[in-house]
């Protein structure tokens, strides 16, 4: 997965880290900071107990551990292994969480119009992004992007029957890049769930997955400004939601200045380039983090994209640096005065 800095930063936190034991019976913060999927995890639990906290901390530490394995799009794991099959034709057996997995990308695909297209792997290693580092030298030939985009990879070219995997289409491989992190702080804040804690956020690179709150009010988030360094707003969550973004400003292949994106579009195998990032907010991390995509790949049309996918809370920059917002997603974001960007609402 992509390795991206901070784009929400977890606000409003008063104080307390991991192992500094509060009270008994008063809930204190306990933070705690990972490297996983590319990025910084920064994940706060607002509990009285810090030995369960710690014990559940410790539990999600390893999920993450074997999601960020499994899910990588360039190294040995599960994902890799399945890809390898696809290319030889031959059908693999995959976990039943796999299965699930593979009809919610299905269902995402064709809710968002293919904007939302994790099986374009060739496309995006052809550009250079499976690779821990930026990718540097020339883009890749006309004739190639072509001759992959023609190939027409797409997640509905996938079969799953009692539990084994086939694709149609032996040029499919998947990358989730787009997709991974929100499944993964999915199944983290399950976890945490499960652990009876439920006042929690966890931040992967300013993709997040907020629950319950924090001295008795919803998590707030702040929104960094694309352009500069510090936060230009922030959003205020409700209840149990995720906040993703997808940006083009944070892993592109810079050629004598001109930007190439890590987001691609599949019908032209070319990086997005009419919108800067892209915010949604969703109930589950899966569906936020999949709009939100597809809403950069979307550009201009993305409310449309965002019409179909059912997504009313989102907030869209462009390259002229505008942004807008629906008129849902308008009512949690306060903007800095000073952003001095057009805002249009609606
Ligand atoms: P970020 O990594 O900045 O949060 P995204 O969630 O959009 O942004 O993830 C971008 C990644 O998604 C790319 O690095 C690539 O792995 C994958 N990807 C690129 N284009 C598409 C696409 N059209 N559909 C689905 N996944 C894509
Ligand atoms: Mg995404």
């Amino acid at each position: 997965m992509a390795i991206s800095r901070r784009r929400f930063l977890a606000g409003g936190l008063t104080a307390g880290a991991l192992g500094l034991l509060g009270c008994a019976h008063e809930a204190s913060v306990h933070r705690q900071r990972w490297y996983y999927f590319g990025t910084l995890v920064d994940v706060t639990v607002v509990h009285a107990d810090a030995r369960r906290v710690a014990h559940a901390l410790q539990r999600v530490s390893a999920l993450f551990g074997d999601i960020h394995r499994n899910l990588h799009a360039w190294r040995p794991g599960e994902l890799q292994r399945i890809n390898h099959a696809i290319a030889v034709g031959e059908a693999v057996s995959i976990a039943p969480s796999t299965v699930r997995m593979i009809a919610d990308i299905q269902d995402q695909h064709v809710r968002s119009g293919g904007a939302f297209n994790p099986a374009v792997g060739e496309l995006i290693g052809l550009w250079g992004f499976h690779d821990d580092e930026l990718p540097t030298g020339r883009p890749p030939s006309r004739k190639r992007i072509d001759e992959l985009v023609d190939r027409q990879p797409s997640p509905l070219d996938i079969d799953v029957s009692g539990g084994r995997l086939i694709s149609r289409n032996r040029h499919v491989q998947l990358d989730l890049g787009g997709y991974g992190k929100g499944y993964a702080l999915d199944a983290g804040m399950a976890l945490f769930r499960e652990a009876g804690l439920t006042d929690v956020i966890i931040n992967a690179g300013g993709d997040l997955n907020v629950s319950g709150r924090q001295n008795r009010r919803a998590w707030r988030v702040g929104i960094r400004d694309p352009g500069g360094h510090g936060a230009m707003g922030y959003l205020q969550t409700a209840g149990s939601e995720a906040v993703y973004t997808s940006g083009s400003y944070e892993r592109y292949l810079d050629v004598d200045g001109k930007r190439y994106a890590h987001i691609i579009d599949p019908r032209d195998g070319m990086p997005v380039d009419d919108i800067v990032s892209a915010t949604v907010v969703d109930s589950a991390g899966t569906r936020a983090d999949a709009a939100a995509t597809a809403l950069a790949v979307a550009g201009r049309q993305w409310r449309d994209v965002a019409e179909f996918l059912g997504v009313r809370e989102a907030m869209v920059i462009d390259s002229q640096g505008g942004i807008a917002l629906t008129t849902a997603m308008a009512d949690r974001v306060s903007l800095d005065a000073r952003t001095r960007r057009q805002v249009t609402v609606g």
